[in-house]
C-alpha cells in the first residue's frame, strides 16, 4: 500500500514537472478568458469545464509527436532582426534568411497560433463541434504558453546564466504555490476584434521575452538571501520580484485568449452553434 502511495505521488510529481504553468495556469487563463466571452458564444461557455480541463493536452502530446514541441515556444532572441528591433514575422522571409531547420529548432510558436485559429475559424464557420473543442483548448494552451517569458529566450532554463532549474521553478512551483493571489490579482479583460492576428502574437511575444531578464534577476537575488538554497525564504524573495509581472501576463493572456476566441467568431460568421 506505502509503495503504491509513494509511486502516485511520484507519478503526479513527473506529470505536474511536464506541463506549462505548472498546468493549473492554463486553466485558469482558459476559464477567465471564457467567462468574458459575450452571451452569444455560448457553445465555447457552455463547453468552459471541458476546455479547462483539458488546457494542458497539447504538453502531454509531446512525448508521441515529435513535431509537437517546437509549437510551445520561440527563441526570439535568437534573431538579430529581433534583437534590434526588427523582428521578421513573416514565416518564409526568415526561413529564406535562416533556413528551415534553424527557424523550426528555434521554435514556431507564433504561426502554430495562427494555424489553430485559422483552424478554429473554420470549424466555426462548419459548425463542426468537435473540431472546434479541440482548436479552442489549443489555442488557450499555446497563447497561456507564449505569456511565459521563459517560452521566449534562449536561455530558457538557465543554462547560459548557470541557472539551471530557473524554468521550473518559475512556472511550476512558485504559481502553484501562490494561485490564490494570483487569481485574486488578474485584470478585468477588454474584448477586441483582432485586425492582424501574427502581429498580435508577435506582440505579446516581444513583450514576454522583455521579462525574462526580470525573473532571472529575481532568481539571483533570492538566491543571495536565502543562503543560496531554494528553501522557503527563496521561494518567498522570487514570488515578491517576480509577482506584479506575473498578475500583468495573466491578465494580458487572458484578454489576448478571449479576442483570439472572438475574432474566430466573428470571421466565422458569428454562427449559432447548438
Ligand atoms: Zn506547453
Amino acid at each position: 500500500m506505502k509503495y503504491k502511495l509513494l509511486f502516485l505521488v511520484l507519478l503526479v510529481a513527473i506529470t505536474t514537472q511536464l506541463l506549462s504553468w505548472g498546468g493549473l495556469g492554463h486553466e485558469i487563463i482558459t476559464r477567465l478568458a471564457i467567462d468574458g466571452l459575450p452571451d452569444e458564444m455560448s457553445f465555447i461557455k457552455e463547453n468552459s469545464k471541458y476546455l479547462c480541463d483539458h488546457s494542458v493536452d497539447a504538453d502531454k502530446r509531446k512525448n508521441d509527436d515529435l513535431t509537437e514541441e517546437h509549437k510551445h515556444y520561440i527563441d526570439i532572441d535568437y534573431y538579430k532582426e529581433f534583437n534590434v528591433g526588427e523582428m521578421i514575422i513573416d514565416k518564409a522571409a526568415l526561413i529564406e534568411i535562416y533556413g528551415q531547420e534553424i527557424v523550426d529548432d528555434m521554435g514556431i510558436l507564433p504561426w502554430n497560433t495562427i494555424e489553430v485559429l485559422n483552424n478554429l475559424t473554420i470549424a466555426m464557420r462548419q459548425n463542426n463541434k468537435d473540431d472546434i473543442l479541440f482548436y479552442a483548448v489549443d489555442i488557450a494552451h499555446y497563447v497561456g504558453d507564449a505569456h511565459q517569458p521563459q517560452h521566449l529566450i534562449l536561455n530558457y532554463n538557465g543554462k547560459l546564466t548557470d541557472q539551471r532549474g530557473i524554468h521550473g521553478r518559475y512556472e511550476i512551483d512558485l504559481i502553484n504555490s501562490n494561485l490564490e493571489e494570483l487569481q485574486a490579482n488578474i485584470s478585468p479583460i477588454e474584448l477586441t476584434y483582432v485586425k492582424e492576428p501574427l502581429q498580435l502574437v508577435f506582440d505579446y511575444c516581444t513583450q514576454s521575452n522583455s521579462f525574462a531578464g526580470l525573473i532571472e534577476l529575481a532568481d539571483f537575488h533570492a538566491l543571495k538571501y536565502s543562503g543560496d538554497e531554494y528553501n522557503e525564504k527563496y521561494f518567498h524573495i522570487f514570488w515578491f520580484r517576480t509577482k506584479y509581472m506575473t498578475f500583468h501576463q495573466f491578465s494580458n493572456a487572458v484578454e489576448d485568449l478571449a479576442s483570439l476566441y472572438y475574432t474566430a467568431w466573428i470571421n466565422a460568421g458569428k454562427p449559432k452553434i447548438k
